[in-house]
């Protein structure tokens, strides 16, 4: 953007030259304008090229370089003698950088600077000796035009940047949208659609990486009991509680869901039976160690019954593989609850298969 800037910014100085050589302008100070413009675009792109704006608020100069060219411009109407007239389209140029890159009160104060610094060129033009007799129609429309360009430049800055500021809100709204649709409400945990994306994720993975998955289902033992003894409220706390208990015990890189009701599924990527084993136990005495207190001033203990099972690579799908944690999950409650039981074919060392 700034070597735009600084391409423009040369073809006006060249303009002026011009003007200058056929005589229209005063050659001595369109020499100078011509030098401390260059300067300028030295410097700007200096600062921006070695990086050393990047510690300012604005990195790119845009406000800097465009007050600094409106001012340049209405220099340059000054000097250009009869050929003024080809700074307007140059300040409209200027003002299009504008648009874009301002904010609403930056592009405010442009607009007043523009008005001002330009009706001092104009009464400089008009009213001291040396440039000429410009009739003061001619200069009324110069003004008149110079503040239409500055208006409708302003006018659609502030459009440019509600529409920005709309689209914003609209991908924000939508990542919100999306966030909510994927988040059991109740325990803030990842909800079954989730999870569902994520075993299609993972069953992919797998098949290219030949990594081992597991998957755990979990099931709160007797939570019917807690409902109607404590109340629904209670049984809420719980599952709140445990969500947070299991959250704390497994790795940042496993995924918990929330699969319906007191039931939740855990996936665990690049991890074996014999790695998983550990954690699980880990994790089914985490929960029974757990004490929830009631507002009542009750407290509840829980145990949760774990069905695990470990993908087998090619000759099933990940739903397939939940099919069989389920099944496990079956044995483990049968079993007489609270405990960890595996799908045989994935029963880790020390583990006793269970169905
Ligand atoms: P088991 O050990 O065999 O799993 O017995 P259980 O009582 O845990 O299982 P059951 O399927 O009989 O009961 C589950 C209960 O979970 C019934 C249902 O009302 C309750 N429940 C499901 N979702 C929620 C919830 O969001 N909040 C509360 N408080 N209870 C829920
Ligand atoms: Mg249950
Ligand atoms: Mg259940």
């Amino acid at each position: 953007m700034t070597v735009m800037a600084a391409l423009l910014m040369l073809c006006c100085i060249a303009a002026l030259q011009l003007v200058a050589a056929a005589g229209l302008a005063d050659s001595r100070r369109v020499h100078w304008f011509s030098l401390v413009c260059c300067l300028g675009l030295i410097v700007v792109y200096s600062l921006v090229r070695s990086g050393y704006s990047q510690r300012w608020e604005d990195p790119a100069l845009t406000f800097l370089q465009i007050i600094a060219s409106v001012t340049c411009t209405a220099v340059a109407y000054v000097i250009a003698g009869s050929a003024r007239g080809i700074t307007l389209p140059i300040l409209a140029v200027i003002l299009i950088f504008g648009v874009f890159g301002l904010s609403p009160r930056q592009m405010l104060f442009v607009l007043s600077y523009g008005v001002t610094v330009f009706a001092v060129a104009l009464t400089v033009v008009q009213w001291s000796p040396g440039h000429g007799d410009q009739p003061l129609a001619l200069s009324i429309a110069y003004m008149v035009m110079i503040a239409v360009v500055l208006v409708s430049c302003t006018f659609i800055n502030l459009r440019v940047l509600a529409a920005r500021k709309r689209k914003i809100e609209l991908i924000q709204a939508a990542a919100n949208e999306r966030e909510r649709a994927i988040r059991d409400e109740l325990t803030g945990l990842h909800n079954r659609r989730f999870m569902l994306e994520m075993l299609h994720l993972e069953g992919v993975r797998v098949q290219r990486n030949q990594q081992p998955l597991l998957v755990a289902q979990l099931d709160l033992d007797n939570f019917k009991n807690i409902n109607d003894t404590h109340g629904h409220a209670a049984g809420d706390l719980v599952l709140t509680a445990f969500a947070q208990t299991v959250s704390a015990c497994i790795r940042s890189t496993d995924m918990l869901a929330r699969w319906g009701g007191e039931e939740f599924v855990l996936l665990m990527g690049n991890t074996t039976a014999d790695n998983g084993a550990g954690l699980l136990e880990r994790l089914r005495a985490a929960v029974q160690a757990a004490v929830v207190f009631l507002p009542s001033g009750a407290s509840i203990r829980v145990t949760v019954s774990i069905g695990a099972a470990q993908l087998q690579p090619g000759q099933e799908t990940p739903l397939g593989l939940l099919g069989r944690a389920d099944a496990a999950l079956y044995a483990a409650k049968a079993q007489g609850r609270n405990r960890v039981a595996w799908a045989d074919e994935a029963v880790p060392n020390g583990a006793v298969a269970t169905i």
